[in-house]
Formats: structure tokens, sequence, C-alpha cells
């Protein structure tokens, strides 16, 4: 999952960057407005962590404008513990839920795991195919309820799959997914986690569609 963190506090924003990497977002960390918003206009996200106070551009001014052009990407503002007038302008303005610093980082990783569910239409916080099972917030996979050791990008792959079943998606979407700005992509990463998925779980778990990319098919239960 791609993660669009907005924060101009060096220390804050590195501390946050660390946090959702451990979570395995991948993290594209913009540091003024200006940079928000030209990444929400090119860039897909799974979702925005967005500080509201920022230079160039102020974040409620990014957010309406993403929401003008009609980008639905979820959002979730950081705002001062006091400022009750900073959360309803923001929720009025789109955004999706907020979190008044200073907050804990398992809470801002809980809430955008939350987040993303709901955007992709699910309630359930864990992803079943058959007899594989994915625990997002526990960072777990289990084959017929044995538990599988998996790498984090390993990990990071068969979510995306699995949050996508039924869709083809191609190796660059993957890689978009699974790499923050500024990370090197390895250049045929996403053929070796594939390859060890497959090994690790089930040959037939993960279906190459020749030219286009990788699929697992939607469950059939
Ligand atoms: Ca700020």
């Amino acid at each position: 999952m791609r993660v669009l963190l907005v924060e101009d506090d060096e220390l804050l924003g590195d501390g946050i960057r660390t946090g959702l990497a451990q979570a395995g977002f991948a993290v594209a960390w913009a540091h003024d407005g200006e940079e928000a918003r030209q990444a929400l206009a090119v860039e897909p996200f799974d979702a925005v962590v967005l500080d509201l106070g920022l230079p160039k551009v102020d974040g409620l001014t990014v957010l309406r404008k993403a929401r003008r052009e009609g980008n639905r990407v979820p959002v979730l503002i950081l705002t001062a513990v006091d400022s009750v007038d900073d959360r309803v302008a923001g929720l009025d303005a789109g955004a999706d839920d907020y979190l008044a610093k200073p907050f804990a980082l398992a809470e801002l990783q809980a809430r955008l795991r939350a987040l993303v569910r709901r955007s992709k239409g699910t309630g359930e916080p864990q992803l079943r195919h058959g007899r594989v099972v994915l625990d997002p917030a526990l960072r777990t996979v289990t084959f017929d309820g044995r538990p599988v050791e998996l790498s984090s990008r390993e990990l990071a792959t068969l979510h995306e799959l699995l949050l996508n079943a039924g869709r083809v998606l191609s190796r660059s979407q993957l890689e978009e997914k699974l790499y923050g700005w500024g990370e090197e992509i390895e250049s045929n990463a996403v053929e070796v986690y594939v390859h060890h998925l497959r090994k690790k779980l089930y040959p037939g778990l993960i279906q190459t569609v020749r030219g286009v990319g990788y699929l697992i098919p939607k469950d059939a239960r």
C-alpha cells in the first residue's frame, strides 16, 4: 500500500515515515503543499496523511483542490490537539479521519488500515483466499492455519494482489505499491517475490497474465 505523507516538520515526518514503513506501507514524503499537490495530480495513493500547517500551500487548500478534481483517496489529517476548528474544517473539506498531535504511531497505522479497508469496500480486517489468510495488522500469513514465513516485501506483494483479487496488476503497478520515494527498485524484484510466494504457499495461487502482469482470482467461496 502506498501512502502520501505530507509533513514539513523533519523530525515528526521522519518518525512517521519510519513507523509507516515498519507497518508495511510504501511512503512518499512531500515536505510542502505544492509538492503534495503535484504528487496527488499524477500518482495513485491508497491513503494520504496530511498536516494542515504547511509551507507554500496549506493542507486544507491541498485537500479541497484534490476533492474538487474528483480525487477520492482516503485522507487523514494531522491537527493540533486543542484545535476543534481545524478538525471541523478538515472533515468538512473532505478529510475522512483525523489525529491530534502528539499521537501514537500504532494508532496512525491502525487508522490507515481501517481507511484503506473501507475504501476497498471490505469490512473484514483479514484477507482470505481459500486456505490462505493474511492479517494486515499482525503482518502474518497462514496457510491451512499454519504460519508461513514471508519477507516484508513478499507480504506486501501478496497483500496488494489479495486487495485487488480478480484484477490483473502490472509489474509497475506492483512496484509503485511496494516502494516509497527514493527507494531503489531492483529490476526483477517483483518476479522474485511472486516466485517465492508460489513456492512458500502454492504454485497456482498467483497467475501470470503474459505481457500484462499478475493476478489472484477472486475467491470462489
Ligand atoms: Ca506543519
